[in-house]
């Protein structure tokens, strides 16, 4: 049963990351995406502060932010 729930767990996962919120800096140079729109990384950004999806962000070439690996 442990399995069972944990492959459950896993699927839905997996379901919930499609819709995920992430957070961009609308900066030429910006290349990562955050989960947190407080993220230290954000924190230093000059520009506007986008809100998207990870889907979006991962098809725009974004890689997630070194402080949140
Ligand atoms: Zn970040």
């Amino acid at each position: 049963m442990k399995t069972l729930s944990l492959f459950i767990f896993f699927l839905t996962s997996i379901a919930c990351k499609e819709s995920t919120t992430v957070y961009l800096c609308n900066s030429e140079g910006g290349k990562k995406y955050h989960y947190k729109s407080t993220c230290r990384g954000l924190s230093n950004c000059q520009r506007k502060i986008i809100e998207t999806t990870l889907d979006k962000a991962k098809s725009q070439g974004k890689t997630l932010c070194g402080w949140e690996k």
